[in-house]
């Protein structure tokens, strides 16, 4: 197996740990896109595409980040330790969605990602520069959905959310821009009108059974 290609898109901000995301195309046939280039304490290093870890509630049965310590629909208190401790004792948060089962591939895809984002940085200097990475452009629409809030940071619950307030999370940022006003004093994540309609049909149906439709609905 060849690594036929790495696309870089830098991120160009000297205070994130995120330096760049990148995908690589496999013997000209298949490509992975959404890597991350990470500022580690030891040197650069390359994360796996991942999702978050969702769980239901016990109560509403509403799929929930595994950080939540609320119920995103229903507002139940949610158990904060409930995520599955890896071999070190930290939270099991996060999915790889695709990743090396050795360490020669992790090393190989890391060296030929951090030669590509070496070259990438020397390029991005030169006059006419074009960033190759298919971009979807994520960071410019990037706004946390109705399942998504982190409770861990601002409680969003509170904040009237008039104006886009910019949100670090993980390295990343999210720009969060104020849709609609909240001032009616209505929580965020009790408002029907904003869930997706997929969860909405499961929201207002509860009967048992019916829950199975929305399946995956909350996997990002
Ligand atoms: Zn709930």
């Amino acid at each position: 197996m060849e690594i036929s290609e790495v696309r870089i898109k830098l991120m160009n901000d000297p205070h994130e740990r995120l330096l760049a995301f990148c995908s690589i195309t496999f013997d000209v046939s298949f490509v992975i896109r959404d890597l991350k280039i990470i500022q580690g304490a030891k040197g650069a290093f390359v994360a796996m595409p991942s999702r978050k870890l969702m769980d239901r509630c016990p109560k509403c049965h509403t799929k929930n980040h595994l950080r939540a310590s609320f119920c995103n629909q229903c507002g139940v208190r949610l158990d904060e330790n409930r995520a599955d401790k890896d071999d070190a004792g930290r939270a099991r948060l996060y999915a790889d969605i695709a990743h090396p089962i050795n360490s020669e591939c992790r090393e190989l895809i890391q060296e030929e990602v951090l030669k590509a984002y070496e070259e990438e940085r020397v390029s991005a200097q030169q006059e006419g520069y074009i960033c190759r990475y298919d971009d979807f452009g994520e960071e410019d629409y990037a706004r946390l959905g109705p399942y998504e809030e982190d409770y861990d940071e601002t409680p969003l619950v509170q904040s009237s959310r008039t104006e886009s307030t910019v949100h670090r999370k993980n390295g990343q940022v999210f720009r969060i821009d104020a849709a609609e006003d909240r001032s009616d004093g209505k929580p965020p994540h009790h408002n029907p009108a904003d869930q997706p309609a997929a969860d909405r049909v499961t929201s207002q149906n509860r009967e048992p059974g019916a829950q199975g439709d929305s399946f995956g609905s909350g996997i990002v």
